[in-house]
């Protein structure tokens, strides 16, 4: 069976310039000083991306090692932590936070929208004993993106730290770390950096350095301490061996984006968002969310009378099409196109539109209007 086209929001579509350099030969990542200037210099470049001068470090794991890494490093037992939740990552948090002993306190609102900022700051008004607050840029399985340049530098104003996950934004969404006062953001090589799964990225401002320095307690667990980072270049030593071969592609991928420029990234990953959306509501189907939509996902309803599951296994057994379903509270209702990264290009998201569509007329229904002419209609070439 050849293999099928992924369109998920993340792992995404890897461009063949970063499958090559996966197979670069490789030295030992530990004794090389090379390697300590060429990982160096892929963290600062990852900074270029996100707007920091700070620390930015590329852990060896899977995005959510980032979310438990921060989760681990700041919580001390009986610290209060603000969750904020409008998705099932936002709410996912407060695991993290209870693994390490700490109080999570849940700011749950509405999930078919951003988080509304004055009313976050009423809440604040009259509880903001917190370390740090976590908070999800785009929150995936709705597709929902919060605006951090918001509520970040909000949060700083009554002290309290935040953490960021950015795993399924970063590279597809701007995100100014340093200006937004972001003390911890988090992400993941599999989503909008279009490289294979297997990496973090971390960065960690001054503020969360000293928070974790000056903790009572010592910081439970070795992989997910982020303060045994700190100083590996001039020391010449990492806290284990770097899988090389996988920082080889990634870089790649970062380099990818330099080259064709970030806000050109950005726009094109926001130009693809728009006219997706509005061919699919041309089309007859219904979005998931009333506001806030991401640039590098979209969540859709299917038809009365087809399951959502039903549909994207349709797709995949008939024409190797891999979209998502999605999960928890939204099992069996939505579809989710991903458009990150190299999947936020025009011909493959019209292929995507026009399996789509043939599938749902297969499935009975039919629309009055064309997909691919309506998506036209919006696209900006
Ligand atoms: C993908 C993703 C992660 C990483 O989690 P996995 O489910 O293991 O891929 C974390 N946060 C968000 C918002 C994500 O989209």
């Amino acid at each position: 069976m050849n293999k099928p086209y992924v369109f998920t929001p993340g792992p995404t579509n890897v461009r063949e310039n970063v499958r090559l350099a996966r197979a670069i030969e490789t030295t030992n990542p530990d004794l090389d000083k090379d390697f300590y200037d060429f990982y160096r210099e892929t963290c600062n470049r990852i900074g270029e991306i996100l707007n920091t001068e700070k620390d930015v470090f590329i852990l060896s794991g899977e995005g959510i090692l980032g979310l438990e890494a921060a989760c681990a490093s700041l919580t001390e037992v009986g610290d209060r932590v603000l969750i904020i939740d409008n998705g099932v990552f936002g709410e996912g948090f407060a695991d993290f936070v209870k693994i390490y002993g700490g109080i999570p306190v849940l700011y749950s609102v509405d999930r078919k929208r951003e988080v509304d900022v004055e009313h976050l700051r009423e809440f604040l008004d009259k509880d903001s004993n917190f370390k740090y607050a976590t908070v999800v840029h785009c929150d995936t399985p709705s597709g929902v993106l919060n605006d951090i340049s918001k509520i970040c530098p909000m949060l700083k104003e009554y002290g309290i730290l935040t953490v960021v996950d950015s795993v399924a934004a970063m590279g597809g969404e701007p995100i100014n770390v340093d200006e937004w006062d972001i003390d911890i953001a988090l992400g993941g090589s599999q989503k909008a950096f279009s490289a294979p799964p297997g990496l973090t990225i971390v960065t960690v401002s001054d503020d969360a350095d000293k928070a974790m320095r000056i903790r009572n307690t010592p910081i439970v667990g070795f992989y997910c301490n982020l303060t045994i980072w700190k100083g590996y270049y001039d020391k010449k030593w990492f806290p284990y061996t770097m899988p090389i071969s996988d920082i080889y592609g990634f870089r790649v991928a970062i380099d990818n984006i330099l080259e064709e420029g970030i806000e050109n990234v950005h726009n094109r990953h926001k130009n693809i968002a728009v006219a997706t959306r509005n061919a699919l509501t041309s089309y007859g189907l219904k979005l998931y969310l009333d506001s806030g939509f991401s640039s590098t996902v979209t969540v859709v309803e299917p038809p009365t009378g087809i399951e959502a599951n039903k549909l994207i296994n349709y797709i995949r057994d008939n024409y190797n099409l891999l979209i998502s379903g999605s999960f928890d509270y939204l099992e069996n209702k939505v579809i989710r196109i991903g458009h990150m990264g190299e999947n936020s290009r025009i011909d493959k998201i019209l292929f995507v539109l026009n399996t789509l569509d043939k599938s749902l007329n297969e499935l009975g229904y039919k629309s009055k209007v064309n997909i691919i002419e309506e998506f036209n209609k919006y696209i900006i070439l």
